[in-house]
């Protein structure tokens, strides 16, 4: 609280949570503050930013100081809003699933593109011959939805049919969510599996997040990320094991011309081109870079196609 008779206001308030967060750590305390202030009013960051002068109720600083104590505890701020923004729409998150990072737009964005190329030289007239697109490890659903609703807007899903899956009841759920906030409920089935359901069709189009990291390095994360699923980030002892195990079922899971996206963690190109060159020979491989020039999506193409 200010000093004795000082009124609270929207720039005090947002000063104090962000000196309050930076002596907590956070690196990104004035952002931090600006959203969580945000979310306490009920308005965006740029009324906060608009308008300081404008005086904090007793209830907002209540509720400004709850989420400011559970950002001081290593919450990660989109598990305290609830939301979080991917691929230009906003998804809900929370403690079902993995919060959306920015590297996976590159799954929606490349897996966009390889569906508009496919559909644009072999248009698919029937039902049965519609292209097909599979999320494997779908979480919180982003990659699917974000998609989809890409795919909406250029005229193509009436074209598709697009599958998401999870082993985790729990992320599902929270993806149907996601689907039917963005009008998508409709266009996207969502199964309950380990990988893919046994008896799937082969897949145009694979799109997949799956856990990547070592676990070994699960306890060297962030202190946000203890608050993720360990199932979502878990990828066994060189963070490939779940890659590996639907690197096994590709042949089965994508048809002669389709593309598998994986999404993969940094310093992982070298082992993933092993466990490809292992179980896959012949098939084509590229790596697609992130912003930060590392490699980070995984092209795989069966090789025989081409
Ligand atoms: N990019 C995430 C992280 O480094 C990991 C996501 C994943 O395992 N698929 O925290």
């Amino acid at each position: 609280m200010p000093p004795e008779g000082v009124p609270e206001t929207v720039g005090s308030a947002l000063q104090r949570a962000m000196l309050r967060l930076r002596a907590g750590g956070s690196e990104t305390a004035r952002l931090d503050a600006e959203l969580l202030l945000a979310h306490a009013i009920g308005a965006d960051r740029t009324a906060v930013l608009a308008h300081p002068e404008v005086p904090l109720s007793p209830s907002m600083a209540e509720r400004l100081e709850a989420c400011v104590a559970r950002r001081e505890r290593g919450e990660p701020v989109a598990y305290i809003r609830g939301i979080k923004e991917f691929h230009g729409l906003a998804f809900t998150v929370d403690h079902r699933a993995l919060i959306p990072r920015p590297e996976s737009e590159l799954l929606v964005e490349i897996g966009a593109s390889r569906t508009a190329v496919a559909l644009a030289s072999a248009p698919r007239r029937t039902d049965a011959d519609r292209f097909r697109i599979v999320d494997v490890g779908t979480g919180s659903g982003a990659v699917a939805v974000a998609l989809a609703a890409v795919l909406r807007r250029r005229g193509f899903l009436p074209a598709v049919r697009i599958l998401a899956t999870d082993v985790s009841a729990d992320a599902l759920a929270l993806a149907v969510e996601n689907a039917v906030a963005h009008g998508l409920g409709e266009a996207i089935r969502f199964e309950r599996t380990d990988l893919l359901p046994p008896d799937e069709p082969p897949a145009d189009l694979l799109v997949a997040n799956l856990p990547y990291v070592p676990s070994e390095d699960l306890p060297r994360l962030p202190v946000a990320a203890s608050f993720e699923p360990a199932l979502a980030l878990d990828g066994g002892p060189d963070g490939l094991s779940v890659v590996r195990r639907l690197l096994a079922i590709l042949p089965r899971a994508l048809r002669p011309a389709g593309v598998a996206l994986l999404e993969i963690g940094a310093g992982e190109a070298g082992a993933l081109q092993d466990a490809v060159d292992g179980a896959l020979p012949g098939w084509r491989l590229e790596f697609h870079d992130d912003l930060a020039g590392i490699p980070r999506v995984a092209e795989l193409m069966p090789g025989a196609a081409r």
